[in-house]
């Protein structure tokens, strides 16, 4: 059915077109989109393609001749539409913990020459990014300090010893949702960075990231949009601190050669892309990233 037959069968329910672009089970009401988004129907074919055409019969020239190699920042770029961002912000690469563990040492490593030790969360914040948090201060070894607050006392606790406030933007458990402006504000009011886990957010709920001043973001593709499981995670990085940043080699301290300046001139030393490409680490799960750019279409197309 196309989307004007649908719409004119059913003006009562704008929403049965979007609900039929998912391949759910007849009887299913599914509201577990949260842990797993459901499937959509274009997916199959499309990775399909992928295996069969792509790979099966372009082999190593698909890197280029089916623009494999751009999918990263092409994906990235339909992200950075629901989230408020630019397409050169956002790149589509490894976990959500993985580019957690990027942005937090890149905030760091900009709050280095002040005297500011501590990085404030929420006790309820999704374990993971509390875990990665306390990995990467006892990496670094400077004496950081993860101070995890109640929800309602975060803004209360955000003072001239913090240098990153690291919360996720929608509660995992509660779905209770930071008020993104209010603490942003606070954050650089006392002269802190932010970084906000959209895990729970893109693709669920309005975000305008540069329209708030947004340091950085990082956020899941296989909940709201529709990635499939374990789809690749996507990582936001303002264009002001990827130009901060130009001349610190490991501000993002994943230093793997696809985020390298030329990778393909394989140098024996490190020099970061210019750009958001340096938060790229290894090669990207190209059958991963397909599935996930058709459930980002699929949120696109239900409009902001
Ligand atoms: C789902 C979720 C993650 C998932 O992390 P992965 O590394 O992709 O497994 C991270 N943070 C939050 C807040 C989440 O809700």
């Amino acid at each position: 059915m196309t989307r004007e037959q649908c719409a004119a069968l059913d003006a009562q329910d704008p929403l049965a077109w979007h609900r039929s672009q998912f391949a759910l089970p007849p009887d299913v009401i599914y509201l577990d989109g949260n842990s797993l988004g459901a499937l959509p129907r274009a997916t199959s074919a499309r990775v399909n393609e992928v295996i069969e055409q792509q790979w099966g019969v372009g082999l190593i020239r698909s890197w280029n001749s089916a623009h494999w190699v751009d999918l990263p920042r092409r994906v990235g770029g339909k992200i950075a539409q629901l989230i408020g961002a630019e397409p050169n912000e956002v790149l589509c690469a490894d976990s959500t913990s993985v580019n957690l563990f990027k942005v937090l040492a890149t905030a760091l490593r900009l709050q280095r020459s002040s005297s500011r030790k501590v990085i404030v969360s929420e006790q309820a914040n999704f374990p993971t990014d509390l875990y990665i948090a306390e990995g990467l201060t006892d990496l670094l070894g400077h004496g950081h300090q993860l101070q995890l607050i109640e929800v309602d006392d975060v803004v209360g606790a955000i003072d001239e010893r913090t240098a990153v406030v690291m919360l996720t933007h929608v509660n995992f458990k509660t779905g209770s949702m930071h008020e993104m402006a209010t603490l942003t504000q606070r954050a650089h009011g006392a002269g802190a960075l932010v970084v906000w886990d959209l895990s729970h957010s893109a693709g669920a709920v309005p975000v305008e990231l540069n329209a708030l001043g947004v340091d950085f973001a990082i956020g899941c593709g296989y909940k709201y949009l529709n990635g499939g499981p374990g789809a690749p995670a996507f990582v936001f990085v303002a264009s002001r601190h990827l130009s901060a940043i130009s001349d610190d080699v490991y501000a993002q301290p994943l230093a793997g050669w696809l985020g390298h300046h030329s990778p393909f001139e394989f140098h024996d030393r490190y020099r970061p892309a210019a750009s958001i490409d340096r938060y790229a680490v290894g090669t990207p799960s190209i059958i991963a990233l397909a599935a996930l750019e058709i459930g980002v279409d699929t949120v696109l197309a239900a409009g902001r």
